[in-house]
């Protein structure tokens, strides 16, 4: 492993800043993060309700990457992953909750054989015209639903593909890159006629992979205390976290290096990671790459709440399985519940008398809901759930989370807007930024853009290549929010 001359200042202690920090004292380097709010973890958030250690931001972690799951072993918590105690998921749909059908990539499926109930008769019937249809030109990029409705008719995305991306995204199908959200379908869109076809070809490849292990993967306590033992394992290596300290100005000094400033307080850094949501990235490149800051403010963000309820167990009754996601074409409030004590085998049994769910509220472009106050957040939240559920009972504790501009949306051209906006770094020595809004929002995504960060600041060739070739998102087989 190659050294890092000097200091470095991280900017944000985000997961993506706190893997930064953590890869750059490994190589050597002298690290201060700084961080604007008054803890450490951004969207990684432990928590609790009635008494209850629940996670109130993220909640699970793609383990068919590695870059989680290693950090996480790296920083102590081995002996701490657990995966979900069940996988299966259900979609609410046309009044009933349904198995979500298996065989799908983010939602599109290899067949449809497995989908009755879930589609209508003709939504099936359109499906089988996949094989016949001539091939659909998908260009540069283009968005997943717009390619997908016209594969396998519109009901595929309304009722499969868009609740999937909802989970993930926040966002809409019909504006989502498929290049940058789904990569796999955009290849098998460049290289196969039937999309069907292609899917299928994928799910072949992945079982002789033999990618047999969890999808998805948590952490006993809460995913929200990975940045915690991140951030514990940067100070023993003596590297230094400030919170409180919102970074307000970013300059190059005469000599090469940088100047960051926050009110009064200044540091001088030989180099500088910006590990900060897009609007503010922005703000501080605008006075050095005003290129790149008008890339980053183009970049939208959708916001969302979660509510958390906890009830007594012996007065709640749910259907099996780690919870449902809702197509929002059938026009409920919630876009997704979590059944925590069923999904996390941990929380089960720390809190052998409580059942704690959550619910999900909010996409890109749907601000209504999150206006409503949080005593309304729990009511629509229950009312959906008895729906659902039929879980009629009294919570004995709620709790909501806002996350306001939670989740940047990757509209059809983000992979571009991301090369250029690295094309205007890079003719900065010692700059790099990494993060949510560049390479994928799931956490493992984050951690590479970090790692390929620290590769950029010391002129490793390859990091951002290696990052860009990742699949943002492998096959995925249950539900998240
Ligand atoms: C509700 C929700 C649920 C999610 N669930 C999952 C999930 O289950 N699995 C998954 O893989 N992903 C999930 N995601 C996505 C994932 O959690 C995030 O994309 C990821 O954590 C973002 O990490 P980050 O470090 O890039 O940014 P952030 O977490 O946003 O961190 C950025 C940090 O920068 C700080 N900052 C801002 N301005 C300044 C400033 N001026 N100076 C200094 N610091 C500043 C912020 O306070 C923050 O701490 C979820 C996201 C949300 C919102």
């Amino acid at each position: 492993m190659r050294e890092v001359q000097g200091q470095v200042v991280v900017i944000g202690a985000g997961i993506a800043g706190l893997a930064a920090a953590h890869r750059l004292l490994e190589r050597g380097a002298r690290v201060t993060v700084l961080e604007a709010s008054d803890r450490v973890g951004g969207k990684l958030l432990p928590g609790e309700v009635a008494g209850a250690r629940v996670d109130l931001g993220a909640e699970s972690m793609l383990a068919r990457r590695p870059e989680a799951v290693a950090l996480a072993r790296a920083v102590g918590l081995a002996d701490r992953l657990q995966p979900p105690a069940t996988a299966t998921a259900s979609l609410w749909t046309r009044g009933t909750l349904r198995p979500f059908p298996k065989g799908h990539v983010m939602g599109v499926p290899g067949t449809a054989s497995a989908l009755a109930g879930v589609l209508s008769e003709e939504g099936l019937a359109r499906i089988e015209r996949d094989a016949e249809l001539p091939r659909t030109e998908v260009g540069d990029d283009v968005a997943v639903g717009e390619y997908v409705a016209e594969r396998l008719g519109r009901e595929v995305v309304d009722r499969l593909l868009e609740p999937m991306l909802g989970g993930v995204y926040a966002g809409d199908a019909y504006r989502i890159s498929m290049r940058s959200a789904v990569p796999q379908l955009f290849q098998v869109a460049r290289t196969h006629t039937s999309l069907t076809e292609g899917v299928r070809e994928l799910q072949a490849k992945a079982a002789a992979a033999q990618q047999t292990g969890p999808v998805f993967m948590g952490i006993r306590g809460g995913i929200g205390t990975l940045p915690l033992a991140v951030a514990d394992s940067v100070r023993a290596r003596g590297g230094e976290i400030l919170t409180r300290t919102p970074v307000t100005e970013l300059r190059r000094t005469p000599e090469g290096g940088w100047q960051v400033g926050s009110g009064e307080r200044e540091w001088r850094a030989d180099a500088v990671v910006v590990a900060a949501p897009a609007p503010v990235a922005a703000r501080l490149l605008r006075a050095e790459t005003p290129g790149a800051a008008a890339e980053l403010d183009a970049v939208e963000y959708a916001s969302m709440a979660l509510v958390t309820l906890a009830y007594r167990r012996d007065e709640t009754a749910l259907p099996d399985g780690s919870g449902f996601l809702v197509p929002p074409v059938d026009g409920r409030t919630i876009k997704a519940s979590t059944f925590a004590s069923q999904k996390w085998g941990w929380i089960a049994d720390d809190n052998p008398d409580l059942v704690v769910l959550r619910t999900s509220v909010g996409r890109y472009g749907e601000t209504e809901i999150l206006q409503r106050d949080d005593r309304e957040l729990v009511e629509v939240s229950r009312h959906d759930l008895k729906a659902a559920t039929g879980l009629d009972a009294t919570p004995v504790a709620t709790r909501v989370t806002r996350w306001d501009g939670g989740l940047p949306q990757y509209p059809v051209g983000h992979h571009a807007r991301v090369a250029r906006i690295r094309e205007h770094i890079a003719r900065l020595p010692g700059l790099a930024v990494c993060g949510a809004p560049y390479d994928g929002v799931g956490i493992p995504a984050c951690i590479a853009s970090a790692y390929a960060a620290v590769d950029q600041i010391h002129g490793d060739a390859g990091g951002v290549e290696e990052l860009t070739a990742h699949p943002v998102q492998s096959l995925h087989g249950g539900a998240g929010e």
